[in-house]
């Protein structure tokens, strides 16, 4: 009786994927599952107008299934307007494996490789959160459909460097509208998530004087990298948003914006790498905005790490990658423009380029 009703109950979930995949415009959902290596994982292709579907993958350890495709989901679609806006040839996508990190394992990565394989190329996969460069090596033995290859092996390496330098780019762009200058010293930042891009953002902001505040939920960290670059001002946890500082800058997960944090934040800008770090894109730019917040949009100023791996793919070097992502200061600037004479956030400023793009190949 419970294995027909669980079964029932799957029916009517597996509906509500496609249900989820009209209304987010997803052309495919793959869901990939290996017995021997316990590898689970579902790789979500958004849009292919522009180009084969590329994204990184994570490993994360979701509370359920649902939580992952509901991730994946989101994350794809971000890819589309990543790739879209950064002027790149490639379309969205992503990949989710769902496990604790420390149960990855080499043999689970080149199964992995095999999976992405079978897609022929519809989707190329790279290294995102709990997933290493290192990991893209054994993807790499089982298909050619990857980036962010080391670069002793012929790669592009890390993304996580120019995905910093981008958001800092965007920072910038940001102070400048905001504060007429993009000079950043002495203002007060907030950094949430020191991963491989709070670090490398730290390294920019540093430069420039700017005072930092640091937070991270993994307590180790934190007071590593408080140590290493001589940060007094740190914190452990997620109830950062009381803290009244000039920029917010979340580099952790996503949507970790909401309705009710926002509420709390004292900032002026809100400018980060993580990628959907708004828990609903419409309505809290709005709410930013309706608070006088100026919000750099995620998918654009992160989008550096994307235009370092697509260097393996249209064949550009490091310093065109570089040159490549200074361009986000200008274009956040005109999206901010944008934003500003038509009243609108600057998400749905960003959105409406993004989708221009698409639509002007699709009827060409
Ligand atoms: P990472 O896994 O190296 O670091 C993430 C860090 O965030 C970890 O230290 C983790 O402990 C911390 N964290 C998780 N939840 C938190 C919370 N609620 N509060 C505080 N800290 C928390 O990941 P990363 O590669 O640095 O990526 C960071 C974000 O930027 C992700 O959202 C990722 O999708 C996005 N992004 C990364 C790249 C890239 O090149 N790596 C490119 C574009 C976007």
């Amino acid at each position: 009786m419970n294995e027909v009703r669980n079964y029932k109950e799957k029916v009517l979930y597996n509906s509500f994927v496609l249900d989820d995949m009209c209304k987010l415009g997803h052309e495919n959902v793959y869901f990939c599952n290996d017995k021997e290596t316990g590898l689970k994982a579902i790789i979500a292709i958004h849009n292919t107008v522009l180009g084969p579907s590329l994204g990184g993958v994570r490993m994360w350890n979701y509370n359920n299934e649902q939580e992952a495709l509901y991730d994946v989901l989101r994350l794809s679609r971000g890819m589309t307007y990543k790739a879209s806006i950064s002027g790149l040839n490639l379309g969205g996508g992503k990949g989710v494996i769902i496990g604790d990190q420390r149960e990855k394992n080499d043999k689970m990565m080149e199964q992995f490789g095999l999976f992405v394989n079978q897609l022929g190329g519809r989707y190329i996969t790279a290294e995102d959160v709990g997933v290493s460069p290192v990991d893209m090596i054994n993807v790499k033995k089982n298909t050619d459909y990857v980036t962010g290859i080391p670069e002793s092996m012929g790669g592009s390496g890390d993304p996580s460097p120019m995905t910093a330098y981008g958001v800092y780019m965007g920072i910038k762009a940001s102070a400048k509208f905001k504060w007429g200058t993009d000079n950043l010293k002495g203002k007060t930042i907030m950094i949430q998530g020191i991963g491989k891009v709070g670090e490398n953002l730290i390294m920019c902001l540093q430069k420039e004087e700017a005072i930092l505040y640091i937070s991270d939920i993994n307590e180790d960290r934190i007071v590593d990298i408080a140590n290493k670059y001589n940060i007094k001002n740190f914190h452990i946890g997620e109830d950062i948003y009381k803290y009244d500082t000039d920029i917010y800058c979340p580099c952790a997960l996503g949507a970790t914006l909401n309705t009710n944090n926002i509420k709390m934040l004292e900032c002026s800008i809100v400018a980060g790498a993580a990628n959907n770090q708004l828990e609903d894109e419409n309505k809290h730019s709005c709410q930013l905005m309706n608070k006088g917040i100026l919000y750099a949009p995620d998918f654009l100023i992160n989008s550096g790490g994307l235009i370092n791996v697509y260097s393996e793919i249209a064949k550009y070097d490091h310093n065109e990658s570089k040159i490549r992502t200074e361009k986000i200061f200008d274009t956040t600037l005109k999206i901010l423009s944008q934003s500003e004479e038509k009243n609108i956030s600057s998400y749905q400023a960003a959105l409406y380029l993004a989708e221009k793009r698409i639509l002007d190949k699709k009827n060409s």
